[in-house]
């Protein structure tokens, strides 16, 4: 590899002043782009927003022949291409968007070596048709190089799998001289060593980056009237400024934005459900206009360049801390302070708990998903610094941040470790069979129907905690819920009943801390709706 060019340093930072018009490179690129374009393999972890394309276009300039970069969006190709054409660098893309005689076209150019880039899908890629072409530009030695982009699609167990990533460990079988750079902005350490043996890239350089994004900040909040937090935060922070605002569910975008735009702001729906073109028109709208607010499903952002999005927004707990990394890290591209917000409920967590356990899938993949929803509500029931639970998925280490809500203003906790023992113990003497608002009731010591009926009232659970209004031990278990010390039953009437994480805090090795604030928080909602 490498053998027909010899990279200087100059040579790299000329593309990057001439060609793309930047003074000097970022973090990791320069390493990176001296390793590619002297032929070795590499593994590029980088943020979103990181600088991951130029890793591989600027060695692809530098080396003879032709790049082959592979990327699953057709959306992400299309811009890339687009800036770099602007750029004066010779880049095509082949997908099943162009019609026929422009992809013969781009066949023509990439046969007669006039391509610097071609951006491929993975699946045209695997076809014969495609594979004779690169054979042809490796035996005239005018392959220059692979990359691949998004390379967790690979991962089996990832939100974006995409099988025909899988057959990419042909690459260097059948082009064993080729460099391959791999890029990603996953990083998780399984998804990290899923693209190593996957896509062969055992022996690959890894380049990480930070994953720390400290302009912006943090902020997760529990949910009470998620709208109405929602629109607060809107004016009280960043009213008039652009952003995303994400919901789960296609019903939910399109409420949230009218009830935005009710209420004086600048929102618009975007969905998978919508039609392309208007979907394409709100696309346009929040790129070129200011300030506008787009209220989405995960369908939108992927690919996005927008570098002054000045806030991102959950009102739906996110589907993982990923995602929620992924998703965040769409604000303040440029740099410049920017915000993260998240109102979630314990609600959330049950029903993604449930949805899980109600799938299809396969038990190895729901206990993944379970472990993966488990890493995510540790974060948002943090009551230390967030951006160090963050960067610890990333396995990176971080002191307290002064950037986030926790640092800011530090949650008051109280220590709810008695209160929960007696609520585990009070779902066991019940045998395990009801639900909050009964086990409530006798753990407060009342002389309900149902009590008496089940003669509750004799048990040595009943009245242990009057000390405790029901508020209060609504809060305790929704989060022995939620921390999953308890599970509900939906089958049974939503019955409450123990799990094995119950144990080391029945046994006393567990504490047991709850924020203060959720309350506050809580008759704070209420009065404003009212
Ligand atoms: P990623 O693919 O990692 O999300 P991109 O490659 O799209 O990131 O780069 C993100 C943004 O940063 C782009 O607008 C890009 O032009 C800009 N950028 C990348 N590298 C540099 C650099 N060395 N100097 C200035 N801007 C850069
Ligand atoms: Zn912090």
């Amino acid at each position: 590899p490498g053998m027909n060019t010899i990279v200087d340093q100059p040579g790299a930072l000329h593309v990057l002043e001439h060609v793309f018009g930047y003074a000097g490179f970022r973090g990791q690129q320069e390493a990176v782009v001296e390793h590619v374009a002297g032929g070795g393999d590499a593994l590029v972890l980088m943020p979103t927003g990181g600088g991951k394309s130029l890793c591989f276009q600027i060695p692809a300039l530098l080396r003879e022949g032709t790049a082959i970069v592979v990327s699953p969006l057709i959306a992400l190709m299309h811009d890339q291409v687009s800036a770099l054409v602007e750029a004066g660098v010779s880049a095509a893309f082949l997908n099943s968007s162009l019609d026929i005689e422009t992809a013969r076209t781009v066949e023509r150019d990439l046969h007669e070596g006039r391509l610097d880039l071609l951006y491929v899908a993975p699946e045209r890629l695997m076809t014969p048709r495609f594979l004779d072409q690169l054979d042809h530009l490796r035996d005239t030695r005018q392959l220059a190089l692979f990359a691949i982009d998004e390379a967790h699609c690979v991962s089996q167990w990832g939100h974006d799998f995409r099988p025909e990533y899988l057959q990419l460990s042909i690459l260097p079988e059948r082009y064993p001289s080729i460099p391959r750079i791999a890029l990603t902005a996953t990083a998780d350490r399984q998804t990290r060593e899923e693209i190593r043996t996957r896509l062969r890239l055992e022996d690959a350089r890894e380049f990480i980056s930070s994953f720390d994004r400290p302009n912006i900040r943090y902020t997760i909040t529990e949910k009470q009237d998620a709208r109405r937090q929602l629109l607060s935060f809107i004016r009280e922070e960043c009213l008039g400024e652009a952003g995303i605002v994400y919901c789960l569910s296609r019903r939910k975008v399109e409420d949230t934005a009218n009830w935005l735009c009710e209420h004086g702001i600048n929102a618009l729906p975007y969905h998978a459900g919508m039609s392309s073109e208007q979907r394409a028109e709100h696309q346009t709208r929040f790129l070129r206009e200011d300030g506008i607010v787009m209220v989405a499903t995960i369908a939108f952002g992927m690919g996005i360049d927008k570098p002054d999005v000045r806030f991102v927004a959950h009102i739906d707990l996110p589907r993982s801390i990923e995602g929620y990394y992924q998703e965040t890290g769409r604000a303040g591209r440029d740099g410049l302070p920017a915000q993260a917000w998240m109102a979630w409920g314990a609600q959330d967590v049950v029903q993604q708990r449930r949805m899980i356990d109600e799938s299809e899938a396969s038990e190895q993949f729901k206990r993944l998903a379970r472990n993966r929803l488990d890493v995510l509500v540790g974060l948002v029931e943090a009551t230390t610094c967030r951006r160090q639970h963050l960067l610890a998925y990333f396995s990176e280490q971080a002191e307290p941040c002064g950037n986030c809500d926790n640092c800011l203003s530090p949650p008051q906790t109280w220590d709810a470790t008695e209160a929960a023992r007696k609520a585990l113990s009070c779902v066991y003497r019940t045998g395990q069979r009801y639900g909050a608002g009964h086990l409530i009731d006798v753990l407060r010591g009342e002389l309900t129907e149902k009590v008496v009926e089940r003669a509750h009232e004799q048990l040595s659970t009943f009245g242990i905690g009057a000390e405790l209004d029901e508020k209060r031990w609504r809060t305790v278990f929704r989060q022995l819920v939620a921390r999953e010390l308890l599970a509900v039953d939906h089958e049974r009437y939503n019955a409450l009943t123990l799990t094995e994480h119950a144990r080391p805090l029945l046994r006393g090795e567990a504490e047991f801390m709850l924020r203060v604030e959720s309350e506050r928080s809580r008759s704070r909602g209420k009065r404003r709706s009212a």
